[in-house]
């Protein structure tokens, strides 16, 4: 999956403005944030959407919840922050390598999504 742009991110071959990294997941700033705070988290190895994922996944995806928070306080968002997973076609995912955004800043933000 060398074309993917996440994959990229990962191997350096895309600069981005990183948040975290450890051996298995990788955070960085979303180059077109919606809020104050928007970072996306990711596993490093690459698989295309939540709806992909299947029990090998599970201990990266444990981390990086568990990792949210504490980098959500870290940059800005001290009182709590929305995690947003867009999955597939239906979800809108524009990035087929699965992601976490997480969302925040220092005012609540609007309510869930609109109706279109
Ligand atoms: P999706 O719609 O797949 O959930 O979200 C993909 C996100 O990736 C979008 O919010 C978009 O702004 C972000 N994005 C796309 N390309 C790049 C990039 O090259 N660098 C960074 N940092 N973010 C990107
Ligand atoms: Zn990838």
């Amino acid at each position: 999956m060398s074309e993917c742009i996440f994959c990229r991110i990962v191997k350096g071959e895309i600069p981005s403005r990183k948040v975290y990294e450890d051996d298995d997941m990788l955070a960085f700033h979303d180059i077109n944030p919606v809020a104050p705070v928007h970072f996306m988290i990711i596993p490093k190895k690459h698989v295309d959407s939540l709806a992909h994922v299947t029990g090998e996944h599970v201990p990266v995806l444990g981390k990086m919840l568990a990792k949210a928070g504490a980098l959500a306080r870290e940059q800005g968002s001290p009182e709590g922050f929305r995690t947003i997973v867009n999955t597939g076609r239906i979800g809108r995912q524009d990035v087929y390598h699965l992601h976490i955004h997480v969302i925040g800043g220092t005012q609540p933000l609007p309510r869930m999504i609109a109706k279109e």
